[in-house]
């Protein structure tokens, strides 16, 4: 089956889907996305995704294209032309279109909209749940504003690649005072050798996860122990266990950081539960 992008008002085939060269968004990198886990056909979480999205391009000044309501058809709309199940459907707004200038185009320039969405393969997620993923640490050398949920990715790109080439799935950034931020493309979490579950609390220096949010249900409803507070990479490697959370991989436990087994090296208890129950906390559109 082909598949089919929404592009600025139309719906195309994917391989023919394109922007125009003088798009901000592939020339200053100046645009918002979101990523939203598709399950059985229906999005999770919708609404603060979409939420979240407003206030990214309030942030940046960008206008939103459409009403909210306009675009919760489009992502909908995306996930059923692509037959998308299981999977993710991504949105993208730009700028626009605009001869290029680092300073904002003229008032009135539409912002550019883009969704995609594609399936994924369910039993290889699971799999990768139940062997645990490794991660590495590295510097944070992002801009000072990682809570808006920009395409100017770089940093997390070339921290993504050096885990690859690591042999590891993640990076976790480092701030200046050797706290972990958060992973290249996810929040981070411990669980410390008493059973208290630790996460960075929300301020400019990490994304504000969708999925940390469900989690932190997840975990008020089970009655764990939670502290947010910033965390060290030396905290990390002496916890009982690790676990990040994003859209697109839920909760995913962690078993190596730097090379060293986090634990007794095998997925935790709390993370895998947190896995199992986290679409009781989601929201379904
Ligand atoms: N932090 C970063 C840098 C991310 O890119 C992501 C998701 O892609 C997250 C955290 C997790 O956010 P969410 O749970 O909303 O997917």
């Amino acid at each position: 089956m082909s598949r089919i992008a929404y592009v600025n008002g139309r719906y195309r085939p994917h391989r023919g889907a394109l922007v125009h060269v003088e798009d901000r968004g592939y020339q200053f990198a100046d645009g918002v996305y979101e990523v939203c886990e598709v399950r059985g056909g229906r999005i999770v979480d919708e609404r603060r995704h979409l939420a979240r999205l407003t206030r990214s391009l309030a942030e940046l000044r960008i206008e939103l294209p459409m009403p909210l309501s306009a675009l919760s058809i489009v992502l909908h709309e995306t996930v059923r032309r692509n037959r998308v199940r299981d999977g993710i459907v991504y949105l993208q707004v730009t700028r626009g279109v605009a001869r290029r200038d680092h300073a904002f185009p003229a008032p009135g320039t539409a912002p550019s909209v883009v969704v995609t969405a594609r399936a994924h393969d369910n039993d290889r997620a699971e799999k990768m749940a139940a062997d645990g993923i490794a991660v590495i640490t590295l510097a944070d050398n992002r801009w000072a504003r990682p809570d808006i949920k920009s395409v100017s990715l770089l940093p997390n790109i070339l921290a993504k690649q050096a885990a690859r080439e690591a042999g590891a799935r993640e990076a976790w950034f480092v701030d200046a005072r050797g706290f972990i931020t958060e992973g290249s493309s996810s929040n981070a979490w411990i669980v410390t050798a008493d059973d208290e579950v630790m996460t960075r609390p929300v301020d400019n220096s990490i994304l504000n996860g969708i999925s940390r949010a469900v989690v932190l249900d997840a975990i008020a409803a089970r009655g764990l122990r939670l502290t947010e507070r910033p965390f060290t990479a030396a905290e990390a490697k002496a916890a009982r266990e690790a676990f990040v959370t994003a859209a697109s991989q839920i909760v995913q436990p962690v078993v190596r950081i730097d090379g060293k087994p986090v634990g007794d090296g095998r997925p935790g208890a709390f993370a895998m539960a947190l896995r199992r129950e986290f679409h009781r906390h989601a929201e379904f559109t």
